[in-house]
């Protein structure tokens, strides 16, 4: 890989540190050994970028209406969680046209991507239910780092929909699982990215346990949540067998499938360093 490539990938999870060192509420402000751009610096002597190119995201706020959304509202612009995710992002990237990353009240629990707006909408409601869900249910990580971990993962997923869109790409295969692989690929690059992948597989193992298996979405255009999972799994697996071999035990995954994850990881990266290569600013 590149230095180039490299630095959209570090970059980028600049973004996922430093939403989850300064995150939501409660965590602790990192010293300065633990900051981000401490081995960011030393890794890549990157300077802050004064170029003049055009921002390729945008984080804005839909006034919510309901007291519940107005209070995640409050809580995202006071945080400004998805700022600290997508600004180091725009440093790196140059994306032909601009994204509007929109957060608003939808009156459902979802994220997607607008193509004629060139949107991604981030809805108030995701926020609260992964706040709920990672109240409830123990990942093995604090209610807000899941929660931000979380919604890192599917802001990078619905960015992966809108590189896909304006670079005109071709997709060979079903693109909820391309957008799946760039998001969990970006988030591999790190030790805390891992937590937040992590955290991210372990909302789809968590929404699939209760899931009646004989009415089952065979129609959907995402794979099932336990395929997700799995997939996101093998992946992390792939980036460092090492680190978990101990979980893959526990999850029973066969040996077969294990001998895979490296070679299909080594593919999502470089696929997807391919599509990316056109829009890394010059730095
Ligand atoms: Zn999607």
């Amino acid at each position: 890989m590149t230095i180039k490539l490299k630095k959209i990938i570090i970059w980028m999870l600049t973004g996922v540190l430093l939403t989850l060192s300064f995150s939501m509420v409660t965590i602790a402000q990192p010293t300065r050994a633990h900051s981000p751009l401490y081995w960011l610096h030393r890794e890549t002597h990157l300077k802050q970028q004064t170029t003049s190119a055009p921002v390729s995201l945008q984080v804005t706020y839909d006034p919510a209406q309901s007291p519940r959304a107005q209070e995640i509202q409050g809580l995202m612009e006071r945080t400004q969680t998805l700022e600290r995710f997508v600004n180091p992002m725009n440093q790196v990237l140059a994306l032909p046209e601009p994204i509007t990353v929109l957060q608003a009240e939808c009156g459902t629990v979802n994220a997607f991507y607008a193509s004629e707006d060139r949107q991604i909408v981030m809805c108030y409601e995701l926020v609260d239910y992964y706040l709920g869900l990672y109240n409830t249910h123990d990942v093995g990580v604090p209610t807000e780092i899941a929660t931000v971990g979380a919604l890192s993962f599917v802001l990078l997923h619905e960015l992966g929909h809108a590189i896909v869109d304006i670079s005109n790409t071709p997709v060979l295969g079903r693109e909820e699982d391309a957008v799946d692989q760039f998001a969990t690929i970006i988030m591999s690059r790190t030790e805390i990215g891992h937590i937040a992948a992590q955290a991210a597989a372990g909302w789809f193992y968590l929404k699939s346990s209760g899931q009646d298996t004989t009415a089952m979405p065979y129609w959907d255009e995402h794979s099932f949540d336990m395929q997700r999972f799995f997939n996101i799994m093998c992946l992390l697996y792939g980036s460092s067998p090492d680190s978990y071999v101990d979980l893959m035990q526990q999850l029973n995954i066969p040996d077969y499938r294990l001998e895979r994850c490296s070679g299909e990881y080594a593919q999502a990266l470089d696929n997807w360093m391919q599509v990316l290569r056109p829009y890394v600013r010059d730095l």
